[in-house]
């Protein structure tokens, strides 16, 4: 499809010709070789996937930071120059010195944002000179996406790193269409009102024409909070977008979950090479006295290390359920691989120590010969073994905190080599809202909760395990990844209406049954 094409399918609202994303990190990284050349590795991941045929149809233009400090951009412009001729599109670096890193990334965008946006007020760092960093790094995407925008295009924002963006390009006079998706929660109005900077930045998130969040929990949670500070707005629903007149401007809000790219996802899990891996590790996992036909008992947890995850809560209550139900122990283990993250942050090390101690302790209660209950790895494996591992495993573990989709829990379920794994989910996962009828969820803080449903799910017959998984991946296919940029556009194009899918409600869990008797 030509640029006219993709405009031309816009039949009314903005109409647009070009796409430009901006992101903290551009889809390709750089790093120095000796001699002063540059190497460069371009990012994979589903958006990445989903982004690019857009971009390409359109001559898009991809901005953001590539990975390198400020005085490099000149440096790298001609290794950007080069790839983006490879890639179809246009890729724009905008360098940061180790300062602005320091305060906008390290500071303000991963010690105050993401803690308070994950309900984690308590670790929140409130430092004035984070926000000035934020602000000021915010103000040079801006400037550096004024410089690049142009009559026709449709500027795409993401991320809780660059919220300020859509202010610092209107105070630029960039009036053009723009839109915001945030990949993180959108915190409850008490929390959100804790940020000391809560006012400039709700004035940048309603600079934006669309505001894109994943789920119906934050997004009204956002909608909440405007209500709440600014009086008389009326609120036009039309399924999942709520359009308002804010200063004479209309500003939509969507919930869009993001999704994977189900088709290439479903395919590489089932190479040769990853069937062959699995099957080698199904054999080196399986306790003593199971028969070789059958596959072993593993719960699987992949987590990246961070407090959102829950990781120690999960560990908890994997002890809990061998603690109560001695049938598991000897049957079931759980794999549970950490990526390391955000090493900067003393904070991280702590909940390493933790995670490591608990390992142990599970390990030194129950272990016996032949059987190992927790085999952990910190590190990362990589697509082959990944996937491997998502079709080794019978569970999924999946129990964050607090997150705002959860990308593991969807490529688990279509990894399933036969279709009979089972997910357990948390309820604060925003994948919640759409797997909620095949998943097990838990509340992840409910120790006796997490334990039982594991008993539960490690008893499973296998015509319910594949009953739920049907479910599963009927709901992960039909709104995978070019689903989430279709539908985001489409909304920015003034379209969307008529997208009833399902009831769009927020999840909350059913009360227990006998709970209203007798009140
Ligand atoms: N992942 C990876 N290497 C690993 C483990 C995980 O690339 O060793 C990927 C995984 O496939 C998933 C992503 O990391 O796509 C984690 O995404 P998720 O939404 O679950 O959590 P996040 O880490 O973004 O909070």
């Amino acid at each position: 499809m030509k640029a006219r094409d993709l405009a031309s399918s816009a039949p009314s609202g903005t109409d647009f010709h070009r796409l430009v994303v901006v992101s903290n990190r551009l889809p390709v990284v750089l790093s120095p070789l000796p001699g002063g050349a540059w190497n460069l590795e371009r990012g994979s991941g589903g958006l990445v996937t989903a982004l690019q045929p857009v971009l390409r149809r359109s001559g898009g233009l991809w901005l953001g930071w590539p990975g390198v400090g400020e005085g490099d951009t000149e440096d790298i412009d001609d290794v950007l120059r080069t790839e983006s001729e490879a890639l179809g599109y246009e890729l724009r670096g905008v360098g940061l010195t180790p300062e602005e890193e320091e305060g906008f990334y390290l500071g303000f965008s991963n010690q105050v944002v993401w803690p308070l946006f994950h309900d984690f007020q308590g670790r929140c760092n409130f430092r004035p000179r984070y926000w000035d960093a934020y602000t000021s790094v915010n103000r040079k995407f801006a400037a550096a996406l004024a410089g690049e925008a142009r009559q026709g295009d449709f500027l795409w924002i993401h991320d809780y790193h660059l919220m300020s963006v859509g202010e610092g390009i209107r105070k630029l006079g960039v009036t053009l269409p723009a839109g915001f998706f945030l990949h993180i929660p959108f915190p409850p109005l008490d929390l959100f009102l804790k940020l000391p900077w809560r006012f400039p930045l709700l004035r940048s998130l309603l600079s934006y024409d669309l505001v894109g969040f994943q789920s119906v929990r934050d997004r009204d949670n956002f909608l909440y909070t405007v209500t709440s500070l600014i009086p008389g707005l009326e609120l036009r629903e039309r399924g999942r977008l709520v359009s308002m007149e804010v200063a004479g401007r209309t500003v939509t809000v969507g919930s869009f979950p993001i999704s994977i790219d189900v088709e290439e996802f479903a395919d590489a899990s089932r190479t040769p090479e990853v069937v062959r891996k699995a099957e080698e590790l199904d054999v080196a996992h399986r306790p003593p006295g199971t028969g070789p036909s059958k596959r072993g008992l593993i719960l699987l947890g992949v987590d990246r290390l961070d407090y959102s995850k829950g990781i120690p809560h999960k560990l908890r209550g994997f002890r809990l359920a061998l603690r109560r139900y001695p049938e598991l122990r000897g049957r079931v283990s759980l794999v549970q691989l950490v990526v390391p993250s955000r090493e900067d942050i003393p904070e991280y090390h702590r909940m390493k120590a933790e995670i490591d101690r608990l390992v142990g302790e599970i390990n030194g209660e129950f272990s016996r010969p032949g059987w190992t209950p927790v085999h952990y790895r910190y590190g990362q494996w990589d697509r082959l073994e990944l996937l491997a591992h998502y079709r080794m495993a019978r569970i999924a573990l999946v129990t964050p905190l607090k997150d705002g989709m959860n990308l593991v829990a969807k490529e688990f379920c279509m990894a399933s080599p036969e279709s009979d794994g089972v997910l357990i989910l948390s309820e604060h996962a925003g994948a919640s809202s759409q797997l909620r009828e095949g998943a097990f969820l838990v509340n992840p803080y409910d120790v006796e909760d997490v334990a039982a449903t594991i008993q539960r799910a490690c008893g499973l017959p296998e015509e319910e395990r594949r009953r739920r998984m049907a479910l599963l991946q009927d709901r992960i296919r039909s709104e995978d990844i070019h689903w989430w940029v279709r539908t985001f556009l489409d909304a920015a194009k003034g379209r969307g209406e008529g997208d009833e899918v399902e009831p769009l409600k927020r999840y909350v869990p059913p009360l227990p049954s006998g709970f209203m008797e007798g009140l």
